[in-house]
Formats: structure tokens, sequence, C-alpha cells
């Protein structure tokens, strides 16, 4: 909401129009940490309120009769453009409008849109691209409901699937699109890097080259969508690596704090519109309360991130080598290597979320997770508090044992994510648990 349109200009509907947005003093272009204080809000509109409030209501009022119009022209494509303004809380928002616009900030995105949860946001994006027949490509693993939705949901429609390993090169990932499209249309090559629970990382580069051999600049070129959860927006930006689209849990690293469930795609504006449309139809927009806490996270979201990657580096430092641990699956300690290599180009950061194999099995993980002090027993990651499980035994217990093993999902594995804690008290927690084993 930061252009003016030209509805706004004169005056013929109630878009909001703020001040011209500061993105820029001299030639010295403002980075996101700065911008996500006042970006696409203008306290002139809303009583000099320093920061946006709520906005509670399910609709917007109309100045005039020719101004409803004019709107619905828009969303009916009557009048080139599409809708502008804001008209009814199913489709937008002001503190919806202005995380999107914050959020797309941090990636450079054309267009960002915000969902109820992460899955919300996926299923959206899946409903916007896909017809039956369709074969969509995507890396393995990916997070267990995204696999989910595509196996069992959109089969049950006439949706196929082929994947290939998520480490996979060029060749190989060509040769799986070359399948694909001698079964059906392929509408989306969807990735997810680093994969979840291998952290494997995908290389989003080597995918937009395949996607270009093989579909050339054909009208059938499929869009690339990446899930950048786990690394994102700080550590990983795949639309300068080729993706057209990025998809988020804002639950995890965005939001930060453990406390809301949310979702956010960004992307180029062409393939936008179209999750735009959907979103409008299914209501899956993320509601006003949870985007003001979403606003709140990412005004702290590089100081947050910052520290809790500084905390993991020291603590997988700190549990390499200790005599009770048999490796530890930190990006970090990538070294020479093709997934180094991918690392190297694709990653500012490695993170803070890893696997730890504990020497032994469920007994001595289930021992070390009953020991912690500080680090909390609980799934999900990227709050402020460091949390750890077991993922064999909770989040991917369905998951049959071939598959477990292939993932190197095995009964002495614990998931770790860390917070922003003190470093040193961390590893005085997972000292003694270890020692409790
Ligand atoms: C948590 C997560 C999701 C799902 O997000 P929700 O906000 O829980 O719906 C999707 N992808 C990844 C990688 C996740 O970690």
């Amino acid at each position: 909401m930061t252009e003016p349109t030209e509805a706004d200009l004169t005056g013929t509907t109630p878009r909001r129009n703020p001040k011209p947005a500061v993105e820029t003093i001299g030639n010295r272009r403002l980075k996101p940490s700065t911008l996500m204080m006042g970006h696409g809000f203008d306290p002139a509109l809303s009583e000099g309120s320093l920061k946006p409030p709520v906005f509670l209501t399910s609709t917007f009022v109309f100045p005039n009769a020719a101004a409803g119009k004019r709107h619905f022209e828009g969303v009916t494509g009557k009048r080139p453009g599409g809708a502008e303004g804001l008209v009814y809380s199913r489709f937008n928002g002001p503190n919806q409008e202005i995380l999107e616009d914050r959020l797309g900030v941090w990636e450079d995105a054309e267009d960002a849109l915000t969902f109820s949860s992460g899955m919300s946001a996926i299923g959206t994006l899946f409903l916007a691209f896909v017809q039956p027949g369709d074969v969509i490509v995507h890396s393995g693993p990916l997070y267990a409901a995204t696999e989910t939705m595509i196996a069992r949901l959109l089969g049950k429609f006439g949706v196929e699937w082929l994947d290939f390993p998520a480490g996979a090169t060029q060749n190989e990932i060509e040769a799986v699109l070359e399948q694909a499209r001698a079964k059906g249309r392929v509408p989306l090559i969807y990735l997810e890097s680093p994969a979840n629970p291998t952290n494997v990382l995908v290389d989003v580069e080597a995918v937009a080259a395949a996607r270009d051999a093989v579909f050339g600049d054909a009208e059938e070129q499929p869009p690339i969508a990446i899930d950048n959860t786990f690394l994102g927006p700080l550590w990983q930006q795949p639309l300068k690596h080729g993706a057209d689209l990025v998809v988020y849990s804002l639950t995890k690293y965005a939001g930060g704090h453990s406390d809301l469930v949310a979702g956010g795609v960004l992307g180029s504006r062409k393939h936008m519109d179209m999750v735009r449309a959907i979103r409008n139809t299914l209501g899956t927009i993320l509601d006003p309360n949870t985007a003001w806490m979403l606003l709140r996270s990412l005004e702290t979201l590089e100081l947050r991130m910052t520290r809790a990657g500084e905390n993991a580096a020291k603590v997988c430092e700190w549990l390499r080598d200790h005599p009770k641990v048999e490796r530890i699956g930190y990006l970090g300690f990538l070294k020479d290597d093709r997934q180094a290599d991918i690392y190297a180009r694709h990653c500012t950061g490695a993170g803070s979320t890893f696997s730890l194999y504990l020497k032994g099995g469920e007994r001595e993980a289930f021992a070390f997770l009953d020991a912690l002090k500080i680090a909390k027993l609980a799934v999900s990651l990227g709050g402020t508090e460091t949390l750890a499980s077991a993922p064999a035994a909770m989040t991917h217990l369905s998951v049959p044992d071939a598959r477990k093993a292939a993932l190197g999902i095995t009964d002495n594995l614990v998931r770790i994510s860390i917070g922003v804690e003190d470093a040193d008290d961390l590893i005085a927690d997972f000292e003694q648990a270890l020692g409790a084993i």
C-alpha cells in the first residue's frame, strides 16, 4: 500500500493514501531491518498512532456508488488493473497489507500474500496452479503435511507427482522433468530447502537450469516454488537463484516467539495474481490480530535470527566432539562436497535447526530429552526458546520404516532448534542432559 493508485488520487475508493514511502536516503537503499519499523504505514491516517491499530472490521465503506462499481469492475476483469482498495476482509485488510509489504522487502519480491497458516499458504498455492491430469514435480523429502497434501489430497482429484532427491544434480532433475512431461502437464516445480528433517539442500540454480533446458521459454514453462521456512528470509533468498515463488510457515522464524500460526507466499506479480485469486475465493487470508503480531515480530527478525544462528554455531561446535554424540547434521559443518558448494552459492548462514544423532537408540534419545532443563520438549522451531524433539517417535512416527531409514530418521535422532538464550547456559544444559544418559 505504498504507491497511491490512480483511484486514490481521484478520491474514488476508500483506499488509504499513505505518504510516499522512504526507501532511500541519497543513493543509499535502506536495509530491511530499518524498513521494518515504518514501511507501508502512515501514522497520519490513524490518528497519529505510532503503531498501526488492529483493524477489526469485516467490510469497508465506499465513498460513493461509482467507487463501488469501479472496484467490482476491477475484481471481475471488466476494467484492467484488478481490484483497488479495501472492500471486504476475506480479500484484504490494512494490517495484512502492511505486513505483506514488509515481508516482500526482505526478498525484494514484487508481491507478497499472507495466510492463516503455512499449510493454507501451500494449499492455496497448489490450487492456483494444478488441474486434473497434471504431474507436480517436487524435491524430496518435504514437510510431512505437504507430502500428504500432494499425494493424498490432490491425488483424490487426479493430480499425480514425481520427485527427485533434494541433493540431485541438474542432469538428474532434467531426467525427472522429462519423465513427468511424458505423463502429463507439469504445472509447478515445488522445492523445500533445506529439506525437513534431513537438512539436505536443493540446488535451486540447477533446478532453474533444468526447467529452462526441458521447457525452453515455452508458454508451458512451470514456475518454481520453494519452501524457505528454515533459512529465510535472512540466510537464503531463492528468488535470487531462479525461484519464482517463495513459501513460508511464518509460524517459525518469522513469527519467532512460538505464539502464532501463519503463512506467506512471495514472488513475481504474474504468479502471485493467480494465488491471490484463489485466496480471495477460499478466505485463507491471515486475520488482523495475528498480522499485527507479525509486524512486531518482523521488527526484531534480524536480531533474533542472528543471535539464534550464533548460538547454534557455538552449541554445535561444543557438541560435535562429545563422546556421547555420534554425529551432527548442521549446515555449518558441510565441507568440500556438492552440498557445501550449494551452501556457498545459496546460503549466508547455517540457521539454528539441526539434527543431533546420539550414540545408542530411543532409550538414549529419550533420556537426553527428559533431562533437559532449559530446552523445552516440543515440536516446531524458530522460536526465541530452544526446542528439542525425537522425530522417529513423534512427528515422523507414522512414516513407514523403510522410508524412515532412507531419510536418516533413526531412533537416536534428536531435532533441535536453538533460540536466543545465553549460549553458555544452553551448553551447560546439554552437558548435564548428555551426562544423564
Ligand atoms: C511448519 C512448517 C510448515 C507448515 O506450516 P504451519 O504454519 O504449521 O501450517 C511447512 N513447511 C515447513 C518447512 C515447516 O517447518
